[in-house]
């Protein structure tokens, strides 16, 4: 036995746990990428560091509010998962451990504060939009207001794009070559809601019947990665129901929602639902992942000018999902591309769901860097395939006056299908 954890005063979730600290041999081969500790220096703030914490307080060893700081400061951005030689499983560690610690641990009204408005907002999209429209006019009196609010109100847009809706079923053009189940995400529809229509478009261009089941809820992400357990249950258990059965695949077209629904196991782990999760984890998908897959129809998209596109990896596509090939493909498969890689492409941006709110000067150091690094990359536009990454961004970058269009992958997809149309009416002969 390697360590001296009681399972069971620790609940359903303390098995993984423990298997994910038992599988770390300690070589800090994770310490090179992870952003934390590129950041702060520290080991307390490295994958090592925090599994020995962790390890420490299961024990009874260690408090829980000596280890929460270093905890807190986690993104979550699983950078270390794929650079650890023993395949240490560190989502199987950080979610539940955060979910357990709620219990422990009580934290000052201002943090509070800070966890309850993203939570009571973000998830539900009629909410958000109300309170993003009122960010908007308390932007006026950012320096008047508690230091809490102001994260939130640096990255509401400018003016926030008009509501949109989707019809629960669009059918293929022509021939039907597949049909599925489309997750249209909460902070996504509010701040970016062309994202989805350009995604529907996308796909039944290819031959793809989209359903937007009218049930869905937010994926739990926000709920789960903030030691939630009981909400992100709930939106769990709401989406188990809500997505049909008779579908070739439930797509994502948000990363983080996406790894949050692959989690569903861990989330309802110990309860009636748990046997569920395992048929409807296999069925989710990045968009891009399927579309790729599935193969674009002739003709193919066309960009109308000359494109620099820069690739942004989000973290949990990346890392979480081991997707960053088949957006690539995509991209590179519009004629008039060039595609650019990213120095450090690794290295989170600092959105990570709601890091950008709980630590602001973490996540401004890291999304600054990752702006200056798309500048210097020489790139026209920046790909992505997060909502989270995509807001981060466009933030920084303006702040560094830069007018770089920041788009999600299908947008541009969408856009180089719209310029195909425009150029082959032109080249049609007048009658
Ligand atoms: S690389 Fe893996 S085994 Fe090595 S210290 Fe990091 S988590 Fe532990
Ligand atoms: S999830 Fe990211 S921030 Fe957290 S320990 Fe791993 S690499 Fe570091």
């Amino acid at each position: 036995m390697l360590h001296d954890i009681p399972l069971n005063q620790h609940g359903p979730l303390a098995q993984p746990m423990t298997r994910a600290i038992e599988a770390c041999v300690h070589c800090g081969f994770c310490l090179a990428v992870c952003p934390t500790y590129q950041q702060l220096g520290q080991e307390m703030d490295s994958p090592r560091g925090r599994i020995v914490l962790m390890k420490e307080v299961l024990e009874g060893k260690l408090s829980w509010e000596a280890a929460q700081p270093h905890v807190d400061r986690c993104l979550g951005c699983l950078a270390c998962e794929p650079a650890c030689p023993s395949g240490v499983p560190y989502r199987d560690l950080i979610s539940p451990f955060r979910a357990l610690a709620k219990s422990h641990f009580q934290r000052p009204f201002g943090e509070k504060l800070s966890r309850w408005l993203p939570a009571q907002t973000v998830p539900y999209p009629s909410r958000f939009h109300a309170a993003a429209t009122m960010g908007q006019v308390g932007k006026a009196f950012a320096p008047l207001l508690p230091g809490a609010l102001k994260p939130m109100l640096e990255l509401l847009p400018a003016h926030l794009p008009p509501k949109q809706s989707w019809p629960e079923v669009t059918p293929a053009r022509g021939e039907r070559r597949a049909r599925v189940a489309l997750l249209t995400g909460c902070a996504q529809q509010v701040l970016d809601p062309d994202i989805n229509t350009s995604t529907i478009e996308v796909l039944t261009r290819n031959g793809v019947e989209v359903l937007v089941p009218r049930a869905q809820g937010c994926c739990g992400g926000l709920a789960w990665h903030t030691g939630a357990l009981g909400a992100a249950q709930d939106f769990a258990r709401r989406n188990l129901d809500a997505f049909p059965e008779d579908v070739d695949a439930i797509l994502t077209n948000a990363a983080g929602c996406g790894s949050a629904m692959h989690e569903y196991h861990l989330v309802l782990r110990g309860t009636a639902d748990e046997a569920r999760t395992e048929q409807f984890r296999k069925r989710v998908l990045d968009v891009s992942v399927f579309l790729q897959k599935l193969g674009l129809r002739e003709p193919l998209p066309e960009s109308g000018q000359r494109r620099r596109i820069a690739y942004h990896d989000a973290c949990h596509l990346a890392n979480a999902q081991g997707v960053r090939r088949e957006p690539r493909l995509l991209l590179r498969a519009i004629r008039g591309v060039e595609l650019v890689e990213l120095p450090d492409a690794h290295l989170c941006c600092g959105s990570a769901g709601s890091y950008n709110l709980d630590q602001p000067q973490i996540a401004t150091a890291l999304g600054e860097q990752k702006a200056r690094a798309i500048i210097a990359s020489g790139a026209t536009v920046l790909a992505s395939g997060n909502i989270g990454c995509l807001t981060q961004l466009r933030v920084h970058l303006a702040n560094l006056g830069s007018p770089l269009p920041v788009r999600h992958t299908f947008q541009i997809l969408r856009d180089a299908y719209a310029a195909t149309e425009a150029k082959s009416n032109q080249d049609r002969p007048a009658c």
